[in-house]
């Protein structure tokens, strides 16, 4: 009854993570990461102490072998996994890309078996018999994936994965791929295959057709599945697979389930697949969504500032995200007080009285008021003479057909000027990487979020570029508005920059009152 309720299993002593960001994730329409990119994501998920990296589907494509080949080449310390289908050219092409374990996909539904392979029951069991023991013979560990399982007969099922463990197959995992598994289903599904195969080794492979994928998974664990399948950020097809990172929090918070996962790096993580995948993170999203650990409401602000268990049930720190107090019509004394004094500005009664009838206007009128406005706001209420430490005094970018974007900054940091060039993916990316680097190593910020908006219709439109910039504990909100969305970049992150810079020092030094 530790649950509330009579449950015939429980959870392992120790849940794995299998990631699937790069196959089934991967496999998300739109995207296609180059084998170099693959690495970089498979770098950091080692990082972040997930047991198996499923790398990708090697046979797909030399792109994709190439890519698996480089992740397994590294010496990293997950269990490196290549998809393959119950076919032994698939892999032989895994095993010559030196990985250690083969995802063996088989399709066990008859709706599958018939439309897809056109073929019978036997046959499907005779296919995926030899290609477990062909994989076996090489010495490689199987997982054998039973495609749309959910929606397969239970006896058929039973069948295939008693054929499979005959033949020393090592893993299993009943697939949910088209994600109809409801809670209790998954609960109900896994126990009865637990209570059947008491000593095989069972995985949990979901999707969120409905939004239930990270609950279906808990359900199987629930039973007595031994590892999970996700992916970060929830991509995958369709609708997506179950998000990795709610997974593991939710057992590490809600269920006190221990796992390998380091949770401290599921933000960073987050940010760098989306980075790369160019699939947003929707601001609500649980976990890493920027707005996760965001606050605006006076009524939260006040409570968050005084005890931030008032409205968090989970600790920033604990998946590396920043708490932000957010400014809006919404915006509280307690909130916007404490966003003034971290920038060392002490307003009066009055002033301050002005300044929050400013934010809550602009709020009215569908403005975001970032933190750099916010310093604006005050600095205009208070008739304060503002000089910023961080200023630009020129640059050029150059960019065209079968170039590389370059650009040059001189900046003005302290009273000293810096200059420096770089390269990037187009002209923002190349500015803003010359700005970073002309700002020395230890003032640098991360651009934790950016993101670009016409204002109006046509080509000659206003930009509004929005970035959050991070440093340590701390992360700052800017905008830049310009017709030339390279200025409109630079703007946002040098006002970014300068509150960060400002909270640092000593700001009582730089506020003169205006004459
Ligand atoms: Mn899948």
């Amino acid at each position: 009854m530790k649950w509330g309720i009579a449950l015939l299993g429980d959870f392992k002593e120790h849940v794995r993570f299998l990631d699937t960001t790069l196959r089934d994730g991967e496999q998300t329409p739109g995207v296609s990461l180059t084998p170099e990119k693959k690495l970089e994501i498979a770098r950091q998920l080692d990082k972040l102490g997930v047991e198996v990296i499923e790398a990708g589907f090697a046979v797909v494509s030399e792109g994709e072998s190439k890519g698996v080949k480089l992740i397994a080449s590294e010496g990293l310390d997950a269990e490196i996994c290549s998809a393959t289908r119950g076919v032994i050219r698939d892999i032989d092409i895994a095993i010559a890309c030196g990985v250690d374990s083969v995802n063996i996909i088989v399709p066990v539904s008859d709706l599958h078996i018939e439309q897809k392979l056109g073929k019978t029951r036997e046959e499907v069991i005779g296919m995926m018999e030899k290609a477990v023991i062909h994989a076996k013979d090489h010495g490689i560990i199987t997982e054998l994936s039973t495609e749309d399982g959910s929606r397969t007969d239970m006896d058929y099922l039973k069948t295939v994965i008693r054929h499979a463990l005959d033949v020393g197959c090592d893993r299993i995992a009943p697939c949910d791929t088209v994600g109809i598994l409801t809670p209790e289903k998954s609960y109900g599904w896994f126990a009865d295959l637990r209570k059947e195969f008491p000593d095989a080794f069972f995985s949990v492979h979901c999707h969120d057709d409905f939004g239930l994928a990270v609950a279906n998974s808990i359900s199987a664990l629930m039973a007595g599945a031994d590892q999970v399948h996700g992916t970060i950020n929830g991509i995958g097809e369709r609708a997506g697979n179950a998000s990795l990172e709610e997974i593991a929090v939710t057992l590490r918070v809600l269920y006190n389930v221990k796992h390998s996962v380091k949770t401290e790096f599921l933000y960073e993580t987050s940010q760098l697949v989306s980075r790369l995948t160019h699939m947003h993170v929707q601001p609500n999203k649980a976990i890493v969504g920027k707005n996760a650990f965001a606050h605006e409401s006076g009524i939260h602000t006040h409570a968050i500032l005084r005890n931030p268990l008032t409205y968090e049930a989970i600790d920033p720190e604990l998946v590396g995200a920043v708490r932000h107090i957010v400014s809006g019509k919404h915006a509280g004394s307690a909130g916007l007080n404490s966003s003034l004094e971290d920038m060392g500005l002490a307003p009066s009664e009055e002033e301050f009285s002005e300044i929050l009838r400013v934010v809550k206007a602009r709020g009215d009128d569908g403005e975001r008021v970032t933190d750099a406005d916010l310093l604006d706001i005050a600095r205009d209420v208070m008739s304060l003479e503002m000089v910023n430490p961080l200023n630009l005094e020129e640059f050029i970018v150059t960019t065209g057909n079968k170039i590389t974007p370059t650009s040059s900054v001189k900046l003005r940091l302290n009273g000293d000027s810096f200059i420096e060039a770089a390269t990037g993916n187009g002209p923002v990316d190349a500015t803003l990487n010359a700005v970073n680097k002309a700002i020395s190593p230890s003032a640098r910020a991360i651009l934790d979020t950016y993101s670009v908006e016409a204002i109006t219709g046509g080509t000659d439109a206003m930009v509004n570029v929005e970035v959050r910039l991070r440093r340590g504990d701390r992360l700052v909100t800017a905008k830049g508005v310009n017709e030339d969305i390279v200025m409109a970049s630079i703007e946002a992150y040098l006002n970014g920059m300068n509150v960060l810079l400002l909270q640092e020092e000593h700001p009582e030094k730089r506020w003169t009152v205006k004459k």
